[in-house]
């Protein structure tokens, strides 16, 4: 993986690792946390989302679990202010219905799985620190974290969200990605479970960096 905006590398900076379903607010709550801290953010979503594309953009079947992997393996994704995949902006394209629909199968194979969790401990490693947000980052990507959290919120807020994705497609997702036999999304041990309805953002932020 390659990138357009990393931070500075150094080891003073800390890990702070954040899982929870769709629209319970990780990637509104990372972003504010690592422009609080000074910090880089790793949306791991969006590198499933860009091997899902690539999947399907090379005409290869989201279920041929080996084609999938080798895609997986091959491609270069960039993580900035843009996503790209080998030098192709798909930073809008990642976030339309055919990569919602395809996404939480690709994620669900272990050698796709493998090959991503790999580039997000180098990313860390890399930036020294930062937050990373996904569905397996406290139980796998880093067990370690100095700050583990899983973020809840009600369904209809949830639902409320992500409207732009709809409800059906998202619940399907949140199935999906709970009951895979890989890395299920889960609360992970140590993890503190935090609910975002009718919280604000600045008023989390506050809150989440007093446990640091
Ligand atoms: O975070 P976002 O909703 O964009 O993630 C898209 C999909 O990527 C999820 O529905 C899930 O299938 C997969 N994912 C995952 N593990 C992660 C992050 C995302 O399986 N760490």
């Amino acid at each position: 993986m390659t990138e357009q905006s990393a931070g500075s590398g150094g080891q003073d900076k800390p890990t702070i690792a954040i899982d929870g379903p769709a629209g319970s607010g990780k990637s509104t709550l990372s972003r504010a946390l690592g422009q609080k801290l000074g910090i880089g953010r790793l949306d791991t979503g969006a590198m499933y989302r860009s091997v899902a594309w690539a999947v399907l953009d090379q005409g290869v079947d989201p279920s041929d679990v080996d084609a999938v992997a080798d895609v997986a393996r091959r491609i270069d994704i960039s993580m900035g202010d843009l996503v790209t995949v080998d030098g192709t902006d798909v930073t809008e394209a990642i976030r339309q219905d055919p990569v919602n629909h395809a996404v939480s199968l690709v994620a669900a194979n272990p050698g796709v799985r493998q090959v991503l969790v790999e580039r997000q401990r180098e990313w860390v490693v890399r930036h020294g620190g930062g937050v990373v947000e996904g569905r397996d980052i406290c139980s796998v990507v880093l067990p370690d974290a100095d700050l583990k959290i899983y973020l809840t919120a009600s369904e209809e807020e949830r639902a409320r969200r992500r409207s732009d994705e709809g409800a059906s497609s998202v619940a399907r997702r949140d199935r999906l990605d709970s009951s895979r036999t890989v890395s299920p999304l889960a609360v992970a041990e140590g993890a503190r479970v935090v609910d975002t309805t009718d919280r604000s953002v600045d008023e989390l932020v506050e809150e989440i960096v007093t446990w640091l």
